[in-house]
C-alpha cells in the first residue's frame, strides 16, 4: 500500500496536505484514495489489523488485513482507527454436547407450536 503526500485545495479553497494512499481493488484493481476514504479496524484482543475502504470505481467496500506496520503508518497519516473485541461468549465455559442438527430442527418445530414453546420457556425458568 504505497503512501504519498500531496496538496490539495480544499472545500474553501484553503491548500490542504492530504496523504494519498493507493489500494487494490480486486475487481477494478489498483485506486487511489485519501484518508477520509480509508478505515482502520483493530481487534484489542490479538492486534489483528485490517482496513477498509469503497472503491470509487465499482463501489464495493474492500476489507483487507494489514500488518501493524502497515495499521501504524495509515493512522499516523491520518486514517481513523476503530477498535473492536472479541464476543465476550467464546470465553465462556461450554458445558453439555454441542447443538445438532435434530436439535435445530426440534427447536424450528417449537418455535411453531405456541403451547410447547411457552412449556420449553417455562421448563428453563424453573431449572
Ligand atoms: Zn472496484
Amino acid at each position: 500500500m504505497p503512501m504519498e503526500t500531496c496538496k490539495r485545495k480544499d472545500d474553501r479553497g484553503r491548500i490542504a496536505t492530504m496523504a494519498t494512499i493507493r489500494a487494490s481493488c480486486e475487481t477494478c484493481g489498483d485506486v487511489e484514495l485519501t484518508t477520509v476514504d480509508v478505515r482502520v479496524r483493530v481487534c484489542i484482543n490479538d492486534n489483528r489489523g485490517e482496513y477498509s475502504f469503497r472503491c470509487p470505481l465499482c463501489e464495493m467496500t474492500v476489507v483487507k488485513a494489514a500488518e501493524p506496520r502497515t495499521i501504524d503508518l495509515l493512522v499516523a497519516s491520518g486514517v481513523s482507527m476503530d477498535t473492536w473485541s472479541l464476543p465476550a461468549e467464546l470465553n465462556e465455559t461450554k458445558i453439555g454436547r454441542p447443538i445438532s442438527h435434530d436439535d435445530l430442527l426440534e427447536f424450528h418445530d417449537k418455535l411453531h407450536d405456541t403451547t410447547s414453546w411457552n412449556e420449553a420457556l417455562s421448563h428453563l425458568l424453573d431449572g
